[in-house]
C-alpha cells in the first residue's frame, strides 16, 4: 500500500513508524526543517526548551503510547513520576488524596457519576461549585494542567472517559531525552524500514478521487492519505470549509532555576492562580538542562495573552526567595494550539473521503493528550487492516 502522510508530528510519525515497519511504502512530508511539531524540543540557553509539550506523557509507560511505541519498536525509556500529583495549597505541598479534601465531595463527586448513568449531563463549573473550595480550585487547576481548559468549557461526560483511563493507567511519566527522544526513535524507525520523511515540503493541495493526489513542492499519488493536520485544515486542501470542534489554548513558561523548586519527578499543581501547575522534568534526565528546569502551564481564555502578565505576577509570588530566569515565553494558538480539539470533543479519524483519515490531536481517542493520540492511531489501525 503507498501511504502518503501530511505532518511529521508525533500523530504522523507514531503511524508512519508502525505503517513502515508492517512493510508498508510510507513517505511523510513535513512543512517544518524538522519532525516532531509540538512533541519536541530544541536547545536554547542550555535547556531542552519543547516546542509544546512539557516533556511528559500522561499514562507514563503504562499507557497507549508507550504500548504503541513498544509495538513499533520504538526504545524509548520512561520513568514513572513518583510522586505522582501534589497540590500547593496555603504555601505549602500537600500529596493529592482522597483525604487531602473534606468528605462531602467524594460523596458529590459519587453522586454526580450516579446521574450521568441516568442521564444527566452538566458542565464541570456547574458540579465545581457544589464542592469545596479546595476541590474546585484543584479541579480547575487539572483540568488547567492537562487539557488547557476551564471548567465551563468541558462537560461532565467528557471527563469521565479520561478518569477511567487514569484509574486504569495511573499517572504521568517523564521520557529520558524528553519528547525529542521520542521523535528520534520513530524517525529511526521509518527510514530503517525503508520510508521517506521530506523536510521543508509543504502540502498545499489534495485531490481524493479514486487514488489520492497531492500538491506539494510535487504532485504525487498515493492509495491511503493520512493526515496529521486536524480535520479542518485537511478539509481545506481540498477546497472544503468545516467547521470543527473548539481548540484549547495556553502558555508554557521555562525557568532555569539555581535550586530545584519541586524537588520530585511527578506534577505540582496551584490551585487558585493563573498558572494551572509545574513540573521539573530534570529530577528525572539532568541532561534536559543545564541546571534545574520547571516548566509552568497557564490556559488561556479565548487566547487572552494579556493573562500572561498575570501568570508571570504569579511565578513571582511563588518562586519568591528562590534564584530563577524565564528562558521562554511560548503561546500556543490558531494552527499551533495547545490542542487542536479541546479534550473530550474529538469527532474520529475518518473523512468525507474513504481513502483520507485524520490522525493526531485533531483526531484523538477517549483520552489525554498523547496518549489520546496514540489511541486515535489504533483506532486508524483497525479501519486499515480490520
Ligand atoms: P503536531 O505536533 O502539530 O504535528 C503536525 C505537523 O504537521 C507539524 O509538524 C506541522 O508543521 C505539520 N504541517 C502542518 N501543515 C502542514 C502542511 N500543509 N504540509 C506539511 N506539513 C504540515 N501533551 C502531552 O502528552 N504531554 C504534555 O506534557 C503536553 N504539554 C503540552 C504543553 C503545551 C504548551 C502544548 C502546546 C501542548 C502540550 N501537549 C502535551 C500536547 C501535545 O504537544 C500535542 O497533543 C501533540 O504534540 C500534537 O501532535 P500532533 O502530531 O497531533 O500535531
Amino acid at each position: 500500500m503507498r501511504v502518503g502522510i501530511i505532518g511529521a508530528g508525533l500523530g504522523g510519525l507514531l503511524t508512519g513508524a508502525i505503517l513502515a515497519s508492517k512493510g508498508e511504502e510510507v513517505e511523510i512530508f513535513e512543512k517544518l526543517p524538522f519532525p516532531g511539531g509540538r512533541f519536541t524540543s530544541m536547545p536554547y540557553r542550555g535547556y531542552e526548551v519543547s516546542t509544546g509539550a512539557l516533556h511528559m506523557i500522561p499514562h507514563g509507560s503504562r499507557g497507549p503510547l508507550a504500548k504503541l511505541l513498544r509495538k513499533a519498536g520504538a526504545d524509548v525509556e520512561i520513568v514513572n513520576s513518583n510522586p505522582e500529583a501534589e497540590i500547593l495549597w496555603d504555601g505549602e505541598f500537600e500529596n493529592v488524596t482522597r483525604k487531602s479534601f473534606p468528605f462531602s465531595d467524594g460523596l458529590k463527586l459519587n453522586l454526580e457519576t450516579l446521574l450521568l448513568k441516568l442521564g444527566r449531563d452538566r458542565k464541570l463549573d456547574e458540579f465545581s461549585k457544589s464542592l469545596s473550595e479546595k476541590a474546585s480550585r484543584t479541579l480547575e487547576a487539572f483540568l488547567g494542567w492537562s487539557f488547557s481548559v476551564f471548567p465551563d468549557q468541558m462537560r461532565f461526560s467528557e471527563l469521565m472517559p479520561i478518569v477511567e483511563q487514569t484509574m486504569k493507567y495511573r499517572g504521568p511519566g517523564v521520557p529520558v531525552g524528553g519528547c525529542r527522544a521520542v521523535i528520534d526513535e520513530l524517525v529511526d524507525i521509518i527510514e530503517s524500514s525503508g520510508g521517506k520523511i521530506h523536510l521543508r515540503s509543504e502540502i498545499r493541495a489534495i485531490r481524493p478521487e479514486g487514488s489520492v493526489r497531492i500538491y506539494g513542492k510535487d504532485e504525487r499519488e498515493f492509495d491511503v492519505l493520512i493526515s496529521n493536520i486536524g480535520h479542518r485544515l485537511t478539509m481545506k486542501l481540498a477546497g472544503r470549509e468545516i467547521s470543527t470542534p473548539p481548540e484549547s489554548r495556553g502558555v508554557k513558561y521555562t525557568i532555569a532555576l539555581k535550586e530545584p523548586f519541586i524537588g520530585h519527578s511527578g506534577v505540582l499543581l496551584t490551585p487558585g492562580r493563573k498558572i494551572s501547575g509545574m513540573n521539573e522534568v530534570t529530577n528525572v534526565d539532568e541532561n534536559l538542562g543545564e541546571r534545574h528546569m520547571l516548566q509552568a502551564h497557564q490556559p488561556l481564555r479565548d487566547g487572552r495573552t494579556e493573562e500572561i502578565a498575570e501568570g508571570l505576577r504569579d511565578l513571582r509570588e511563588i518562586l519568591k526567595g528562590y534564584e530563577y530566569e524565564i528562558i521562554a515565553v511560548q503561546s500556543y494558538r490558531g494552527d499551533w494550539p495547545v490542542n487542536r480539539v479541546m479534550a473530550g470533543k474529538d469527532t474520529g479519524c475518518r473523512t468525507p473521503f474513504e481513502n483520507v483519515y485524520v490522525v493526531g490531536d485533531g483526531a484523538k481517542g477517549k483520552d489525554i493528550e498523547v496518549d489520546g493520540i496514540a489511541l486515535g492511531v489504533e483506532n486508524l489501525l483497525e479501519e486499515l487492516y480490520d
